[in-house]
């Protein structure tokens, strides 16, 4: 099937759920990036600066570019003129160059927290009480140029349901007791991005509001 076929399928899935798509470009070209846009496809996950940074002027101005990788501090600064949400928010350190960089732009750039969800220890993010910590923190209350907007997590790479269900389910747990202990007034905190080619519809069961979607349209990576 062809990239729009792919879309409109997913799209299909998504109809009457929480979740929206982020459709995932890592490697592939413009031109295909270009194929989605066409089908309709707004959100873009890319998980290297310097690929979104290279693509980014390509693309029409209205796509929102998602971060999906680790981020280096010394490389927000690539991000932060067009960025839309950065989903790999994983310390405190990170929050503070993004309002800088963002400040100086004059912007609002959205985060997500990411969550380490898996059993692999490969798998970056922070635990719960990392969260806590950060959220309780003076610095953390005089930020105005990065806004939280949920979390993320990525689950174990395995084909067993029940495991990929209960680490969804903490991700979604974590998002539930973090919206009532500090974004209890702020309606933007709304974001749970979880589930990916082999699992969207197992995450969109969960509560998944943001499914990052590479392979199920592009085919697989080389
Ligand atoms: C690559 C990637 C995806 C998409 O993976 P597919 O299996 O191709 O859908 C989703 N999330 C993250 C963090 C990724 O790095």
């Amino acid at each position: 099937m062809s990239i729009a076929e792919n879309i409109q399928q997913i799209e299909h899935e998504l109809h009457g759920t929480t979740a929206r798509l982020v459709v995932v470009t890592k490697t592939h070209p413009v031109a295909k990036l270009q194929e989605a846009y066409d089908a309709g496809a707004r959100l873009f996950g890319e998980n290297k600066v310097q690929e979104m940074v290279a693509k980014q002027p390509d693309l029409p101005t209205d796509v929102e570019w998602h971060l999906i990788g680790h981020l280096q501090t010394n490389k927000v600064k690539y991000l932060a003129p067009f960025v839309h949400t950065i989903q790999s928010v994983d310390s405190l350190k990170l929050l503070l160059e993004i309002e800088k960089q963002a400040a100086k732009h004059d912007r609002v750039v959205n985060g997500l927290l990411q969550f380490h969800i898996a059993d692999e220890e490969s798998k970056t993010g922070l635990s719960f009480a990392e969260a806590e910590e950060m959220l309780q923190s003076e610095v953390y209350q005089q930020l105005r140029h990065v806004r939280l907007t949920g979390v993320m997590g990525v689950a174990t790479f395995t084909h067993d349901q029940a495991q990929l269900r209960r680490e969804f389910q903490t991700l979604r747990g974590y998002f539930e007791q973090l919206r009532s202990r500090f974004f209890a007034e702020a309606e933007y905190f709304r974001e749970i991005s979880m589930g990916m080619s082999a699992d969207y519809p197992l995450a969109i069961e969960e509560g998944s509001t943001l499914v990052r979607v590479g392979s199920a349209i592009f085919g697989a990576r080389g």
